[in-house]
């Protein structure tokens, strides 16, 4: 079962307007959805605010009771989630916040019209809108009444089942396993405490052992501002008997803790679930690392760095909670449905089997020193690239050359993702172009992605990527050799037309921040090389396929560290390589900003007085790593033979093999094979 919020507003359309990013509304909903069920039968009550109350009872024992102000109904939208040649449908239920009472008669009687829907309005504003995921904590209140919305139906809807279906709460953790994925649903571990000791009468021992057992938690991210802390006071505010079930789980855990560390406050300080310096926050990941019997990272390198760095104190305490599970993505969707050309192709050789066992497509690595392949496998590529030349024809009114080489970098826009590394580059090859030094093959640079709307510096990327695109995409001098391309609004249905079309992946991010990635698995799938740093998965996909047939650059993870701590001067690189410096001049002279210098001001000052995300200190490896990319894509052969081997050796990053490692490792469930297809 998957649980989550159905919103009425998804992640925001984008737009471009004059070179900037719009953010539109998504109205995914307005033409109705076919797929989803409606289970008005389906519903639970989820209470905000108000006090709690001690009760005793006839035996003496104090119950606490919690008097919500405020009631909101949650209703159940299934959607069935049909597995590929299996009997398994399984189900995604989302939860829709509606009120109660929907329209309040004593209110509309009195002639207080606006009153009479105001509880209807404020009830349904819960389900409305997706906070995008890079805004950072910004301390919404809404925000935690969305996790504790989506949390508390869930846990109601699973004890419902496990009650019906003769389980009793004190065995709730030996029929279901709860998977957090990141922090977000984490109030998820109070509100279950909270069901078993209020409701249904639990002592707290019983009910923490229950919850401790059921819990696991994915950290999904190593940057520290994206931990989630939510100030004591919207708990207090919002859920004051999940505050005191949180102080409880505290106690009681740093009451182990100091025993564990002999009293040195250090550790002690750093593992609390409540930050107490300035105004006291609750600290999610603490809260959900405490109560979960496994942690894992999303691949071998963020697993590692997750207890070196960000997790050190929980490892030092609990080094066997700890273990990696490498992401994974589903070849049905970004092999088989994409890239019919594709997977027809390397049905012709080897079948079609591999498409519900990927390891099983490395048959096709017996077929990769055949040169009738490697023309097939180009020809594919190449109707892979019309097909996008005509999306990008229609978003941009732009043409490109589909025999160029479609060098690609789409993701969300993130300073540590780097496309403003990938930007330098372009202006590069356009000053090479210029003074006649240009060896490399004609590219087309395709970018794609939203930006966070309140991230400036994302914001500001996106601009300058138009400005160089339209002065670079207007020259003469570099027309049939160079042009640069955004993608407005990427998303997955494009994302399916963009990876089977791509034969350079960019996977450029600073080396320690990009947690796994999974753009890069869908690139390496359909047959893209890769250009990419020692980061996230790059690292056991550069392992599996072979360091020979990826382009690697680059400072590495404890390098990135030690440089960030040596208080370099970001303007020496630039002044000691040429080329660099002739491409901020051109960058911060305002040649593409129509002749005003302050336009990229910020972006070029943070480079020159900061640059956290070591752009300058790894642009010459990148430059370099591109020449030698451009170089071998002029040897069609040679870039068919390491894009086969790509395609070959990626089964592995297959999500099938991610599921089945979170169902045998961490969810310890009895379970068929891969491949064990009972309708083939
Ligand atoms: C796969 C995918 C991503 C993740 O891309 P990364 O390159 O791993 O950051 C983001 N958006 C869409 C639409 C995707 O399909």
């Amino acid at each position: 079962m998957g649980y989550g919020i159905r919103y009425e507003h998804g992640i925001f359309v984008q737009s471009i307007e004059g070179g900037r990013q719009v953010e539109l509304p998504d109205n995914w909903l307005s033409r109705g959805n076919p797929w989803e069920v409606r289970r008005a039968g389906l519903s639970y009550d989820v209470g905000f605010g108000g006090r709690t109350e001690r009760v005793r009872d006839g035996r003496g024992r104090v119950h606490v009771q919690w008097i919500p102000e405020q009631v909101v109904k949650g209703v159940a939208h299934d959607t069935p989630i049909v597995g590929y040649k299996v009997e398994t449908v399984n189900t995604l239920r989302l939860w829709r916040s509606e009120s109660p009472e929907s329209f309040d008669l004593d209110a509309f009687n009195k002639g207080d019209y606006d009153g009479s829907v105001a509880a209807q309005v404020d009830s349904e504003t819960i389900s409305k809108v997706l906070y995008p995921n890079d805004e950072g904590d910004l301390g919404k209140v809404l925000r935690l009444k969305q996790q504790y919305f989506f949390t508390s139906c869930a846990l109601q809807d699973m004890m419902r089942f496990h009650l019906r279906t003769g389980g009793n709460p004190a065995s709730f953790h030996e029929r279901y396993a709860i998977q957090l994925n990141d922090t977000h649903p984490a109030i998820a571990i109070a509100e279950l405490l909270r069901l078993l000791v209020d409701v249904h009468g639990l002592e707290w021992d019983t009910a923490w052992e229950v919850t401790s057992r059921s819990f696991a938690f994915t950290n999904h991210t190593l940057l520290p501002e994206a931990l989630e802390t939510w100030p004591e006071r919207f708990f207090s505010q919002l859920l004051p008997r999940h505050l005191e079930i949180i102080h409880e789980v505290n106690r009681r855990f740093l009451d182990e803790v100091r025993i564990r560390v002999h009293g040195d406050p250090g550790p002690i300080e750093r593992l609390s679930i409540i930050e107490d310096k300035g105004e006291r926050r609750i600290r999610m990941a603490n809260l959900a690392a405490a109560a979960s019997h496994t942690i894992n990272g999303v691949s071998s390198l963020h697993s590692e760095l997750l207890t070196e760095r960000v997790m050190s104190d929980f490892y030092a305490l609990w080094p066997e909670k700890f273990t990696n599970v490498t992401n994974g993505i589903t070849p049905r969707r970004f092999l088989k449905l994409s890239n019919h050309g594709l997977v027809d192709l390397i049905g012709s050789r080897i079948g079609n089997h591999w498409i519900s066992d990927l390891d099983r497509i490395q048959e096709i690595e017996e077929h990769a020193d055949d040169a009738s392949l490697w023309e097939e496998w180009q020809a594919v590529k190449r109707q892979n690239k019309v097909r996008l030349a005509r999306r990008i024809g229609r978003a941009t009114s732009i043409s490109v050359d589909p025999d160029s080489m479609f060098d690609v970098q789409v993701k969300r826009i993130h300073e540590y993702k780097r496309q403003h590394l990938n930007l330098l580059h372009i202006i590069t090859l356009y000053n090479r172009v210029k003074l006649g030094t240009y060896a490399g093959p004609p590219r087309t640079v395709v970018f794609g992605g939203k930006a966070a709307p309140g991230y400036w510096m994302a914001k500001e990327i996106i601009e300058a990527i138009h400005a160089v695109a339209r002065a670079v995409n207007r020259d003469p001098a570099v027309r049939g050799i160079l042009k640069v391309i955004f993608l407005p609004d990427f998303n997955v249905t494009s994302a399916q037309e963009i990876y089977p079309a791509s034969d350079l992946s960019e996977q450029i991010s600073t080396a320690g921040y990009e947690a796994s990635g999974t753009g890069n698995m869908k690139f390496a799938m359909n047959g893209a090389l890769t250009i990419g740093t020692l980061d996230g998965a790059n690292v056991e996909i550069r392992d599996r396929v072979g360091a020979e047939n990826f382009f690697l650059f680059g400072l590495t993870a404890d390098e990135v560290v030690e440089r960030q701590a040596s208080g370099r001067n970001p303007r020496d690189i630039v002044d000691a390589d040429p080329e660099l410096t002739a491409a901020m001049e051109l960058l911060s002279s305002g040649f593409f900003a129509g002749g005003d210098p302050d336009w990229f001001g910020g972006l070029v000052k943070n480079l020159l007085t900061n640059d956290h995300f070591l752009v300058l200190d790894d642009y010459r490896a990148y430059v370099d790593c591109q020449a030698e990319a451009g170089g071998v894509y002029l040897d069609q052969s040679e870039w068919a033979k390491r894009s086969i081997l790509n395609t070959a050796r990626v089964g592995y990053f297959s999500s099938d093999r991610a599921i089945h490692e979170y169902a045998d490792r961490i969810w310890a469930l009895p379970q068929n094979p891969p491949g064990s297809s009972l309708l083939d």
